[in-house]
């Protein structure tokens, strides 16, 4: 293991700076305190105090070391500091563009897809980001997500037999008191529907301090419970962050990565695939490569979706297939996730398609001659399916699934 320095910026002992809750209770939350560590200028320090009567800031010490702030676009800081443009009105933003309020049934859970919901259980996180899609939220004493809260959302899960996967959010659910957050783990596995629990982190990246013995210790038991972190740049694995990642993998958790399309961040071919094989190289699998959403006050972090399908064409078949992310845009007002890939179809007849490669290559796949609609007898998947989907147990075919599924005589949707 590499050695992990305390900042020579901060006057503190080793252990102070390995302590997470030293950490929170140093964190950045003026241009003052940016000034007093960095070389920034009265004009810098005008422009993020405006910023951050809007939208608060708050940077661990430890994020904080990362920033250059002689690199004009040091991705830590475009992150991290506010900057005037957060304050520009742009014509399409809006406060919820995902519709997590509209689509949540109980105050804090969000029921989008059939089978899986998102609860929240905090609003606190580690670091504002600048670009964060919840910005309305984080940080907002007024919209806080207690346990009273989170209880009606699991009373809501039980009573949902279709549920089988429960997606932890916030805020950052690692920030939770560990007895809160075990309670809701262990009550929500001790649902006999719910098949998959996880959670999304920030904390590996910007408080990798967070993730000590104990709280590996406590959580494990909850296995597997899948861990998605939010690394945007290879510049945040750090040695630090590693050693955090290593703790979590070889405790079993399985590790993913959402990372945001930002632009001068990470909006580049060659910047986007160092950061999926630096990820791949510490055990995360890249998991949503996310279009920026389209939020107030991040106007100045979208890029095209052009930019996203170019990122998307260096990356498939141009190295491991697990270091490739999906990339979505989350549809604004609430349609969900939907994926965006390059066109590999080129053409195709009832015999045959035609493909291209990564290479451009164009080849051709036959069809086979034996017709395959026909199901084989013996297997009952779909009555026991409609049995179950009758019950509320499972879910059936919807969308453009039903259109195809021989048994639909319905032609659209
Ligand atoms: C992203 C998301 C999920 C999980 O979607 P996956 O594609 O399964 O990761 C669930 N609910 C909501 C509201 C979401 O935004
Ligand atoms: S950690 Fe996530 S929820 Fe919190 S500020 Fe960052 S992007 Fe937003």
């Amino acid at each position: 293991m590499e050695d992990v320095d305390v900042s020579d910026l901060w006057d503190c002992s080793q252990e102070e700076w390995d302590d997470w809750r030293w950490q929170l209770a140093n964190s950045i939350t003026t241009a003052g305190e940016l000034k007093e560590k960095f070389n920034i200028s009265d004009q810098q320090v005008k422009q993020i105090e405006e910023a951050r009567e809007i939208f608060p800031m708050s940077i661990t010490p430890y994020y904080a070391s990362l920033i250059d702030f002689d690199q004009e676009l040091c991705p830590i800081r475009l992150q991290a500091v506010p900057q005037k443009a957060e304050l520009e009105q742009s014509k399409y933003e809006m406060d919820d563009p995902l519709h997590e309020e509209e689509d949540s049934p109980v105050s804090g859970l969000t029921h989008r897809y059939p089978d899986r919901v998102l609860l929240m259980v905090t609003n606190k996180c580690s670091m504002f980001c600048r670009h964060c899609t919840r910005k309305r939220k984080v940080g907002d004493g007024e919209s806080r997500v207690d346990l009273e809260q989170i209880k009606k959302g699991i009373e809501y899960i039980k009573d949902n037999p279709q549920i089988r996967d429960v997606l932890l959010s916030g805020g950052d659910p690692l920030l939770l008191d560990l007895d809160i957050l075990e309670e809701v783990i262990s009550e929500l596995k001790d649902i006999p529907h719910v098949e998959i629990v996880r959670l999304g982190s920030r904390v590996p990246v910007v408080l990798p301090q967070r993730i000590n013995d104990e709280l590996v210790n406590r959580l494990k038991k909850y296995s597997p419970l899948w861990i998605n972190t939010h690394f945007n740049h290879k510049k945040e694995v750090t040695p630090r962050a590693k050693e955090a990642l290593n703790k979590l993998a070889d405790n079993g958790f399985p590790l993913g990565n959402q990372t945001v399309l930002l632009r001068n961040v990470n909006d580049c071919p060659l910047v986007m695939k160092e950061l999926m094989h630096e990820l791949v190289k510490n055990r995360i699998r890249p998991y949503y490569l996310y279009q920026c959403d389209l939020s107030r006050g991040i106007e100045h972090f979208r890029t095209s979706v052009s930019t996203g399908i170019e990122i998307i064409e260096s990356l498939i078949g141009h190295t491991s297939g697990f270091a490739v992310p999906r990339y979505v845009v989350d549809a604004p007002g609430g349609g969900g996730k939907i994926p965006i890939t390059p066109n590999y179809l080129v053409s195709n007849s009832r015999r045959k398609t035609v493909l291209r490669n990564y290479e451009g290559d164009i080849v051709v796949y036959t069809e086979p001659e034996i017709k395959e609609d026909n199901c084989p007898e013996e297997c009952n998947v779909c009555t026991e399916n409609k049995e179950k989907a009758a019950n509320g147990e499972a879910v059936e075919p919807s969308g453009v699934q039903k259109l195809l599924s021989e048994d639909t005589k319905e032609f659209s949707l």
